[in-house]
């Protein structure tokens, strides 16, 4: 059936140019002969203002949010309007647009009578944003002679009642994209469905977390055996690092689902780690592609990548980091100790990115500071702690560094320059990280990439971009 499911991000649908250019990506996939299924964002920004809305409604400030609400309400029904110009039910889908928007105030209003912020009301009010932005991009389509039809999310994707980060139900999941979705596409018809949004079994909204429309795209794709996944965003896929740190930076063709869901978890924001477990599951591609330069091939997610013949396919960075350091001469290893140390991470949600232990002390590094003066005190009762911010954590990722001798000392021969406060390579192996003072982070990452990209394999990163930069250079 050639069924592939294209999920586009907020910036792919923020207004009616990039709505169009959506628009025909998809029918140019459909001219090719697939079966398309398609998942949208919110326009881009519009979940952040709904949660602004939110929480001016929580304080009582009912004018406020409605004022949100109502300069949401004119740029979507501007859009709307823009593009769906020529058709004849123009009007019907203002119409919509202005219902949900009533709906919409209405539980703003009742939350600045109540005051109750519940995560519930929270999903139900960001829920509008893909509700709306679905409901626009189906009608646009529609102009655009493609055969869309619009499906709520919310009958597809099944979660547990989990408000704000809800887990999916794969099995009803399942059933229901078999029989709300598969019918449409065996009629050539493009299903547009929102992302992020779903709904427990009562039928009550929730979402799958900030970011989570990919998670829906993977969540469609695996339960209708797509053959591929396409995540429309706005650069080119993974690249070897952040170009705007180091300009040589090659757009990564081709990488496995472990070295993507690394990279993913260390702050190469390209896609949302839990995306990948819906695809790996089933062995469905995952693309990464940019819907501004739709011609370029972007990033190929597989189960197994091939050898690649140099030792990393990318350097991520992440900064804004603090280390903790806990020592306790007399305590360190005797039984239950790390793990009280954890239950103290714990108690205050506070997730910990790289742990390393010596005999008197152990290091652990995390990226959220608001909570570390009442973290370092609960610690203090246990052992002596220093904490210090303004770190770093480079990690380079790659499955070819299995079993590689003397890759440690390349990797710390690249940065003999830089002072390395604290080193681990993961279980998985196939990723090295250490952590730095942030105002090194992008020397080191200059440094690094020059190291091990100075002859990169042209079946795994896209050279040829580099080389028609260089003969640009040379005829200057
Ligand atoms: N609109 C949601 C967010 O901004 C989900 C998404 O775009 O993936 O988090
Ligand atoms: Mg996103």
């Amino acid at each position: 059936m050639n069924l592939v499911v294209m999920k586009f991000g907020g910036t792919s649908v923020e207004d009616p140019v990039a709505i169009r250019r959506t628009a025909d990506i998809v029918q140019g996939r459909v001219k090719n002969g697939k079966s398309p299924v398609v998942v949208v964002s919110a326009m881009a920004k519009v979940t952040d203002q709904l949660l602004r809305a939110a929480a001016a409604a929580a304080q009582g400030d009912r004018t406020g949010a409605l004022a949100i609400s109502s300069r949401l309400r004119a740029r979507h029904r501007d859009a709307a309007a823009e593009l769906v110009k020529k058709n004849p039910h123009c009007a019907e889908i203002i119409d919509l647009v202005d219902q949900e928007f009533d709906s919409l105030d209405d539980v703003l209003r009742g939350l600045a009578a109540l005051l109750d912020l519940t995560p519930r009301i929270s999903d139900l009010i960001v829920s509008f944003g893909e509700r709306i932005s679905s409901r626009i991009v189906a009608a646009a389509f529609r102009e655009r002679g493609i055969h869309s039809v619009h499906v709520d999310a919310r009958e597809v994707i099944i979660t547990d009642s989990e408000f704000q980060k809800a887990a999916p139900v794969d099995h009803l999941i399942e059933t229901r994209a078999q029989e709300k979705l598969l019918p449409l596409v065996k009629e050539r018809k493009v299903p547009v469905m929102g992302g992020f949004i779903a709904s427990n079994e009562d039928g009550t909204t929730t979402t799958l977390g900030r970011g989570g429309s990919d998670y829906t795209g993977a969540l469609v794709g695996g339960a209708l055996a797509a053959e591929a996944i396409e995540i429309w965003t706005d650069v080119d896929g993974i690249m070897t690092t952040d170009p705007r740190v180091c300009p040589d930076a090659l757009r990564v063709k081709i990488v496995s689902f472990e070295e993507a869901a690394e990279l993913a978890y260390f702050g190469a924001k390209v896609l949302h780690p839990a995306t990948i477990l819906p695809a790996v599951k089933k062995n469905i591609p995952v693309l990464v592609l940019n819907s501004k330069n739709a011609a370029c091939e972007g990033t190929r997610i597989i189960s197994l990548a091939p050898h690649c013949k140099s030792p990393f396919k990318s350097i991520a960075v992440k900064k804004k980091l603090s280390i903790i350091d806990v020592v306790a001469s007399r305590m360190l290893m005797t039984h239950g100790y790390l793990s009280q140390i954890f239950a103290i991470f714990d108690k205050h949600r506070c997730a910990v990115d790289m742990v390393s232990t010596s005999e008197v002390s152990v290091s652990l590094t995390v990226d959220s500071n608001a909570a570390l003066p009442e973290i370092a005190a609960d610690l203090s009762k246990l052992a002596d702690v220093k904490y210090e911010g303004k770190k770093a954590l480079i990690c380079l990722v790659g499955e070819d560094i299995r079993g590689q001798n003397g890759m440690a000392a390349q990797v710390f021969a690249a940065v003999r320059h830089i002072n390395v406060r604290m080193i681990s390579q993961g279980a998985s192996e196939i990723n090295m990280s250490f952590m730095i003072e942030e105002d090194d982070a992008d020397e080191a990452v200059r440094s690094l990439h020059a190291a091990f990209f100075q002859d990169p394999d042209p079946a795994v990163f896209d050279v040829e971009a580099r080389k028609q930069l260089e003969k640009a250079a040379s005829s200057l």
